[in-house]
């Protein structure tokens, strides 16, 4: 068994990527969002660009990822995880450094991140940022910074969580998909099994449920939680 997870608005509760492009990117950011809200350019490119575009010292991005929230219950279900030695990935088509640093409030910087790759320059003490995306395929149709359907790894379950457009490509690959918002919707409009959740204590349950064998021992204690 293998849990692969979204990261934005799945773990996290808002999009990092959005976050940090409000606060600290040239307003040009957003005519690179409506092209591709109207399929002009895919999402790789639109982030690739709009990251670019990210004006601020690195103290400045940090402060700014400080404020995003994460869903109250994904730490136990981490925990989970661990405790039943399951591999839990994260897949995301954001920003590896912001999902890092995220996770890392909450003691599960550990855990195996995929995602676009971002590098920062110093000169002369301006930061510049620069985003590549190893895990392309252009061969996916969802032109995708990571395409998702191609990361899965072969198990004998495995079980994917997400929320929204970037995990389409990937939802009729797992065993087991858990779903809420436009993922859910694209999953019943192409008869594509899961189950539906809000949080990650609903999805705790439900897996629970159906996988009898992870109940028993109470949740570990996370090592460190952030206030
Ligand atoms: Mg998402
Ligand atoms: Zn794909």
């Amino acid at each position: 068994m293998h849990v692969y997870c979204d990261f934005d608005g799945t773990i996290s509760v808002e999009d990092a990527t959005d976050l940090v492009l409000e606060r600290l990117a040239d307003p040009k950011w957003e005519l690179l969002e409506e092209q591709w809200n109207r399929g002009e350019i895919g999402s790789g490119e639109c982030m690739r660009r709009q990251i670019a575009l990210i004006e601020a010292t690195q103290q400045d991005l940090d402060t700014a990822l400080r404020d995003v929230l994460i869903d109250p219950g994904f730490v136990s279900f981490a925990a989970l995880c661990d405790i039943r030695n399951i591999p839990l990935t994260i897949v995301s088509d954001g920003v590896d450094y912001f999902i890092r640093s995220i996770l890392s409030r909450h003691g599960l910087g550990h855990l195996p991140v995929i995602a676009n790759r971002l590098t920062i320059k110093d000169e002369d003490g301006r930061q510049s940022y620069t985003l590549t995306s190893p895990y392309a395929d252009q061969n996916c149709l969802a032109a995708s910074g990571v395409c998702k359907c191609r990361s899965l790894m072969p198990d004998d379950l495995r079980v994917y969580i997400g929320d929204g457009r970037s995990d389409f490509c990937v939802s009729d690959k797992p065993e087991l998909v858990f779903a809420k918002a436009s993922l859910a919707d694209h999953c019943a409009d192409r008869n594509i099994p899961f189950i539906a959740y809000q949080t990650f204590s609903d999805l705790t349950e439900s897996l629970v449920s159906v996988l009898p064998a992870l109940r028993g021992k109470a949740f570990k204690t996370p090592r460190h939680v952030a206030a």
